[in-house]
């Protein structure tokens, strides 16, 4: 006869007891989930999540299991990053399998390291599961590559601001002629953005395209170019990455953002 402890059923097995799992979520539609997200979100006894996780990937949470909301944002925690560490280690060392869900690539302007750093002083078991990051959602919504022959040999991954204000990057490499990049939180930086890039030289008409809540049902994708993107980014009200550099292949299907404004 086997013998099966009694809460085995409730989480994932003795092995996952005590162990947080850090899971990207993907950019909001439940289909970009990894089935391995899939797999924890239906075993795991504890759910800690970001707030831009959708509801109905939520609602994939095993019955029962507890979810909690850690609030954080792109622009920093409502729930102070030591207290999200100290809930995960607490539950974690209660025996409870913890699932840790953040949007996109839980190593993506995640803050990833600082989780993994409390996880290990605790003595804590941690694995990670990688996710589809915002910039790979919405490139593939406007039919483009994030990299193509003869155009970028290269991908910029960028923040609009760090924590000592809107970032600095290598603004020069930016500039050149067919640079592409994803910024992410980049809605307030915007104007900062557009002038260090004129100021460095780039095309004022280089495409941009703003996406807004990509993969996600109410998506709104805007079509511009670097001399309007702060006006064309001042509308958006969800997440919304910046696609410098890209246009979409359908662009005549999408509202252009190409009005002049003061
Ligand atoms: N780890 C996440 C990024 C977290 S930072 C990832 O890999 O995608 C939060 C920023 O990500 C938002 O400000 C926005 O710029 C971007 N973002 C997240 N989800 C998004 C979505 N569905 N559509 C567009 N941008 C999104």
């Amino acid at each position: 006869m086997t013998f099966i402890p009694s809460d085995s059923r409730l989480n994932g097995g003795d092995a996952d007891r005590g162990r947080v799992d850090l899971a990207g979520a993907g950019p909001g539609d439940p289909d970009l989930l990894t089935l391995k997200a899939h797999r924890a979100l239906g075993r795991a006894d504890v759910v800690i999540h970001d707030r831009l996780i959708s509801a109905e990937i939520l609602a994939l949470a095993r019955p029962g299991a507890q979810v909690i909301e850690a609030g954080k944002t792109g622009f920093g925690p409502a729930m102070p990053q030591e207290e999200i560490n100290a809930l995960m280690v607490a539950h974690a060392r209660a025996g409870a399998y913890v699932l840790r869900l953040k949007s996109g690539d839980p190593g993506v302007f995640g803050r990833l390291d600082e989780e993994l750093e409390a996880l290990e002083a605790a003595g804590i078991p941690w694995r990670v599961i990688p996710g589809i990051t915002a910039a790979s959602a919405a490139a593939a919504q406007i039919g483009q590559p994030l990299t193509r022959r003869g155009r970028n040999s290269d991908l910029r991954l960028l923040t609009g601001h760090d924590v000592q204000g809107f970032a600095e990057q290598d603004w020069r490499a930016l500039a050149r002629p067919g640079a592409v990049a994803a910024i992410y939180m980049g809605k307030r930086s915007a104007r900062f953005t557009q002038g260090r890039l004129l100021m460095h030289g780039a095309d004022p008409a280089t495409p941009v395209t703003i996406v807004e809540n990509a993969s996600r049902p109410e998506s709104v994708t805007r079509a511009t170019t670097l001399s309007l993107l702060p006006q064309a980014v001042a509308d958006a009200t969800g997440p919304a990455v910046i696609l410098f550099g890209l246009a979409p292949r359908a662009a005549a299907a999408l509202p252009v953002i190409k009005e002049a404004v003061q």
